[in-house]
This record gives structure tokens, C-alpha cells and sequence, in this order.
């Protein structure tokens, strides 16, 4: 039985067998929770958990990683706990007084991380789903950023990525979605500056993924020139499919 805790839930998944109320009782008191839910599968592409709860009556908790606090509800939104390296790497990568655009906001994944540990002019945090977009407000003043930099630093918008884009120009570009990034790529680089960064990622089988994302950068840059930074595996998506970033700096 795999479990992992995020804030004071304990989730088990969904291999696990039909464990009796006291066995739960002693799991919760083991591990200090106050919830213990089962997550079935992620769903949709605004990637909703199917979340039931075995013991205790709330999905909602606040989750600590890096020195940054998430309050989400886990019936509602995922928590992506294999991104966790990734989500420090970027916030160390983010130049004081760059101008970041988070097109996949979620909770605040990415964007949390960067307004506690760098020092961005500006981030817009682009979030499709209602019910992570409330979090992500929620996020930003848990950590206080915007108080901290007495102005609004960080902005939570609510919205397709593909309309709310275009109206903003980035430094650096954070492209942190699943399974159809690339149809996002245009609307990415027409939105990066000249010399800008984009950290694309995607989902792809193993024998493409040092050539179809690279292409992928280079067909939707057109004349503009792609140089590739960097190549990060973050973690293995599902049988023969790895979840990839590649950072291109585009001139
Ligand atoms: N970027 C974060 C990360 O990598 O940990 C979150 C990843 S989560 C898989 C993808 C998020 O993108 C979800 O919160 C989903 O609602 C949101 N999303 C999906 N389509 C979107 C779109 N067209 N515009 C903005 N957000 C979108």
C-alpha cells in the first residue's frame, strides 16, 4: 500500500484494500492526520481529482513545501508532489526584476515558490479552473508576496491561457501542463520577449523525448532562433512516457 501525506491528509492510493475503521483510526493517529481520502484518478483537463474520503469529513488542508504554504482542497485539485524539484529549480533560475508568465498556474505551483524565494518585477499567474484560481489567490496572500512587495507582484488570472497570453510580455515562460502543451507553444513564444526563456513541458515517449519537444519549439518559434538550455526528466509519467521540461532560451 503506497501512501503520501499532504498537509494533515493522509491519501492512500487506489491499489489500497478495504481497511477497517480501526485500522484507519490507527493510521490517522500514527501519522498525526485528520483526514484519510483515496484518490482514484485525475481527470479532464482541468485535471480534477476523484477523491473519496475514509475517515474524518474534510479534503480541505494547508500544505508546507519549500518554505511555501498551499491551501487546496484535494476533492477539487490535484497536488503534483513529483514536481517538487522542478518547482525549486525554476524559482532559482528567475533573475531579480524579470517579468514571469505562469500559463498553468494551478494552486500556484510555480508561482508561489518564485514570489517567496526570488525577486520577479512581476508574475501572471494564468489558471483556467475556478476552483484552483481561488486557491491561487488564496496562496498568494498565505505568503504574503504581494504585502511583501507593496505592490501587486503577483497576478492571479482566471482564464485559457491561449486568450489571457497574448495580452502580457514575459521574460520567462512557464509551460507546465500535460499531453498537449505544444498547442499552447504559439501563444507562449508570441507572448515572449526577445532573448526570453520558455520552460515547455511535455509528456512524451521515451525514444522521442530528446527530438519531439525540441521540434516542436523550433516549429512554433519559426524564424525566430531556438537554443536549448537546458533538459530536465522530472519523473516518469506512465509506462514509456516521461514528463519533460526543456528550457529554450528564444531570441
Ligand atoms: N503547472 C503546474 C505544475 O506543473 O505543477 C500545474 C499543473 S496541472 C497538471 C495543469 C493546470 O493547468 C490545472 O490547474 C488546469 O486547470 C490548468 N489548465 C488546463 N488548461 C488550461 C488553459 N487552457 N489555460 C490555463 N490553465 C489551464
Amino acid at each position: 500500500m503506497k501512501w503520501k501525506i499532504i498537509g494533515k491528509i493522509l491519501i492512500l492510493d487506489n491499489d489500497y484494500d478495504d481497511l477497517s475503521k480501526s485500522h484507519l483510526e490507527s493510521l490517522r493517529d500514527k501519522f498525526h492526520v485528520k483526514s484519510i481520502v483515496k484518490i482514484d484518478h485525475i481527470e479532464g483537463s482541468l485535471r480534477e481529482p476523484k477523491t473519496e474520503i475514509l475517515l474524518g469529513d474534510s479534503t480541505e488542508t494547508i500544505h508546507k513545501e519549500n518554505g511555501c504554504y498551499f491551501k487546496l482542497d484535494l476533492s477539487k485539485v490535484m497536488w503534483a508532489k513529483g514536481n517538487t524539484n522542478e518547482r525549486m529549480r525554476i524559482a532559482k533560475l528567475v533573475k531579480d526584476d524579470e517579468v514571469v508568465m505562469d500559463m498553468f498556474a494551478g494552486i500556484g505551483y510555480f508561482s508561489i515558490p518564485i514570489g517567496v524565494h526570488a525577486n520577479p518585477r512581476k508574475v501572471y499567474s494564468i489558471e483556467l479552473n475556478p476552483n484552483s484560481y481561488e486557491f491561487l489567490k488564496t496562496n498568494i496572500e498565505l505568503n504574503k508576496i504581494n504585502q511583501k512587495a507593496g505592490y501587486e507582484k503577483m497576478v492571479p488570472i482566471l482564464g485559457d491561457c491561449r486568450f489571457e497570453a497574448p495580452k502580457y510580455k514575459a521574460d520567462r515562460i512557464l509551460m507546465g501542463y500535460v499531453k498537449i502543451t505544444h498547442e499552447f507553444l504559439p501563444a507562449a513564444i508570441g507572448s515572449l520577449n526577445p532573448g526570453g526563456i520558455i520552460h515547455y513541458h511535455e509528456t512524451v515517449p521515451e525514444k522521442l523525448m530528446y527530438t519531439r519537444p525540441v521540434d516542436r519549439i523550433k516549429e512554433a518559434a519559426g524564424d525566430r532562433e531556438v537554443n536549448v538550455l537546458d533538459f530536465t526528466k522530472v519523473k516518469k509519467y506512465s509506462p514509456g512516457v516521461m514528463h519533460i521540461v526543456v528550457d529554450a532560451q528564444i531570441e
